[in-house]
Order: structure tokens, then sequence, then C-alpha cells
């Protein structure tokens, strides 16, 4: 790596995976909690969303129980304790045969990744959990079936510099790391998570940012990867930084799922950091309501406090959130936390993906399950990423059923018909 190659450019976040649960001997065992100086926590978050669920307590003092909750609590400590293979895993799960089949397979796969923050959302006894499934693997995996590929949105086709995709006149998306907190296993961009591949390299980054300099038109810059937030505050403020000094780069937005598999990450100086680069936007991927937790709760109340608008996207996976009743919990959960609906995406035919595919008249009866019946903000925009880099293309169900002289005839959410008297042309 030339991390030299701009001295102001920080070191790169070390992460040193320790031994999972390995008794910290000398630790001393008081539980602080200074993350919240009173006179920075405003009234509203002392009743709402202070304290942790329970349920993410019980599994630290059962699973990590010489951990203090000052370490439960820090993001780096999270991140070094993560599960990442059978061995651990089968300490806080009781492993069906086929996920352990599928966590035995050697290599060439998306690496497990699970804080011991989602490790505490796991059901224990249920491979067929909807969280579960979405980020333990099953040998469905490797299974490679019609039309599927490593890269169906021909990102690396579109990429002036390697990891920036250009898909759209004014804006670009930028794969700033390929770590990731979560490894999603039906991620879009399996095919460079965790694996180098895209790593945070400044040499990388600086031909990125040159690429943006000197192209005028955009005007919006998306950062992704992997995990933006997986970077350490000094490396993502150099970042953005360096994109505000651009001139005609308006607007810059975050696509993370750190806030729900690492809520710790949203520590106050990283959304004091972040306010100072305003307009900033997020987009979080939210998969299911059962990930709307305190600590998740207390994350987006800070960086919507910091006055970040809060997006989210979500794939719509088979089994997991393909039914109207899910998702109206998850758009329900997202308004209360303040974090708007923004996409429903088609899941992408990315290699071994056939579990988690619907068909796309799910996505249409889900929307239409969900206009008309619920707050209008609830409703996010269902959209299939083009195959072959098409982009996003949004579907609707169909309103208008014909026309009648110069009325158009409209459905609306409850199947009665309506005229509007269109104007002429
Ligand atoms: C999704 C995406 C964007 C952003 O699209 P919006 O509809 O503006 O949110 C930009 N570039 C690429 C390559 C994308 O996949």
């Amino acid at each position: 790596m030339e991390g030299e190659a701009s001295p102001s450019m920080p070191p790169e976040l070390v992460l040193v995976p320790l031994e999972a649960n390995s008794p910290k001997k000398g630790r001393p065992q008081t539980a602080t909690s200074n993350l919240f100086p009173p006179e920075l926590t405003p009234f509203r978050q002392r009743r709402a969303s202070q304290s942790r669920s329970t349920r993410s307590k019980l599994f630290q003092r059962f699973f990590f129980p010489f951990a203090t909750d000052a370490e439960w609590n820090d993001w780096r400590w999270q991140l070094q304790n993560r599960f990442q293979d059978g061995r651990s895993l089968s300490r806080i799960l009781r492993l069906s045969d086929d996920e352990r089949n599928a966590l035995d397979r050697p290599e060439g796969q998306l690496p497990v990744n699970v804080t011991p923050y989602y490790a505490s959302l796991l059901d224990a006894g249920d491979s067929e959990q909807p969280l579960r499934r979405g980020v333990i693997p099953s040998c469905d995996e490797f299974v490679c079936t019609n039309g599927e590929s490593d890269d169906p949105l021909a990102e690396d086709s579109m990429s002036p510099v390697h990891g920036l995709v250009h898909r759209y006149p004014d804006r670009v998306l930028f794969l700033i790391t390929d770590h990731c907190a979560a490894c999603c296993r039906y991620c879009t961009r399996s095919r460079v998570v965790g694996t180098g591949e895209m790593a945070p390299d400044a040499r990388r980054w600086e031909l990125a940012l040159e690429y943006i300099e000197n192209t005028p038109t955009i005007r919006d810059v998306l950062l992704s990867g992997g995990d933006p937030l997986t970077l350490s505050d000094d490396r993502l403020e150099y970042l953005l930084h360096r994109l505000r000094r651009i001139p005609h780069v308006e607007f810059v937005r975050i696509g993370t799922k750190v806030p729900v598999v690492l809520p710790q990450r949203i520590t106050l100086p990283l959304v004091r950091m972040l306010r100072r680069y305003h307009p900033l936007w997020m987009s979080i991927h939210f998969m299911h309501p059962d990930e709307v937790t305190p600590e998740v709760e207390r994350a987006c109340e800070r960086l919507a406090d910091a006055g970040i608008p809060l997006g989210s996207q979500t794939v719509l996976l088979k089994g997991i959130n393909d039914n109207v009743d899910t998702m109206k919990r998850l758009m329900h959960g997202l308004l209360r936390i303040r974090v708007r609906p923004y996409y429903l995406y088609q899941c992408d035919p990315i290699t071994g993906s056939s579990q988690f595919r619907t068909p796309v008249e799910k996505g249409l009866e889900i929307i239409a399950g969900l206009r008309g019946f619920t707050t209008g903000y609830g409703v996010p925009h269902f959209v299939i990423d083009a195959p072959g880099g098409g982009g996003k293309i949004a579907l609707v169900p169909n309103a208008v059923i014909g026309r009648e002289e110069d009325s158009v005839l409209l459905r609306n959410y409850e199947g009665n018909v309506y005229k509007y008297p269109d104007a002429s042309r």
C-alpha cells in the first residue's frame, strides 16, 4: 500500500482480531458508561432509548463474561470479537447441518462476519430465523443458477477508476473500502467484500478523487463499499474534506449497514465530525423489523440529531421479509426512528442468490399493500437494478386501468375505480 503517497492521509485502521471470548486477566470488572456525558444528553434520549436491550445484555453476560460494558460498547472491541467461522459460531448457535457444511467450505466465498451485538439478535435454535439467514451462510450460496453472475450490474465495466462506478451522468458510486461489518449473504458486492480488492488504498482514492475533480458534471458522490463506517474517523474525515473542496460536488452521501450491525460505531466524536461536512445524507441498510432495537434507535437518533437526513435501503428477500406484514412493521419502525424508507430492491442476481430471490410480482404486491394503507412516507420506491448496467428502474403497481371519453380510470388502494376528468392535450 502506498499510504505515504499523500502525507495527510491518516494511517489505515488496524484491527487485530483477538481470540474471541478469551478471558482477559487483570481487566477491571467495573462497568463504566461515560458514553453519555450528561450535559450532552437531551432529555428525550434519557427517556426513550438510552437503555440497551435486555437481549444484548444477557448475551454479553453469558458469552463474554469477562468483557466490561465499556468494552462491549466500544465498536473496535465489537469488530475485534466478531464471529467469523463455524468454530466460534457453534458456541452461540445450534448450527444446522447445512450451515455447518457451508461454513466448512474452505475458500472462495464471501467471508462470515457477525458482530457480538448482532449475534445477540440471532435465534440460537432456529436456522430459518430471518436475521440468521441474512448473515450465516447456507449451501445454496454455492449453487449458481441461470442468469446469475458475480457482477450482474456490470459495475466493473463502468468504472473509470477501480472502485468508482460512473453509471449516471451527474453522480458516482465510490467504493472506498471492501471491509464490511456484516457480510450479508445476498450482498451485491460479494465479489469484492473482504477480498482486499478494494482496500482503502491511498493511491486508488487519489485516482478516484482526481477523476471526480476533473469531471464537473458530478454533483453527487455516494460513498459505499464494503462499509464506509468501518473506517476510522480520521480516514473518513480526510475523504470528506477532500470531497468538500471540490466546488462542483454539491452533495455527499454514505451507504452503510453499520448503524444496524454495529450501532456502537455511531459515537459522539463521529457525529461531531460528520456534521462539519454538510450537506451529508445517509442510506442505511435495513433488512427486517427485528433489527430496530434500542441500540439502533439511539444510533439513528444521534445521526438525525446531527442533521443528517436518513434514508433506508432494503433488499426484498424470500422467506425473510417478503410479505406485507413484515415490510409494514419495518417501515413503521423506520419512521419511528426518523429513517425515511427510500429503496426496496429486487434482489440482484449475484451468483448463489436464487435462495433469496422472489418473483418481481412479490415486490409489486408489497408496494400495493403499503400505499394507501399506511403513511406515504413509509412507502419506499421498489426498484430493479437492471442487469448489464441499465441503472435502477422503478416499478409501481399499475393504477391506470383505462380511459372513458375524456376521463382516466384509476384504481385506488382498496380496488375501487375512480374517474379523473383529464385535461385535453
Ligand atoms: C444506486 C446507484 C446510484 C445512486 O442512485 P440514486 O437513485 O440517485 O439513489 C449511483 N450510482 C450507482 C452506480 C448506483 O448503483
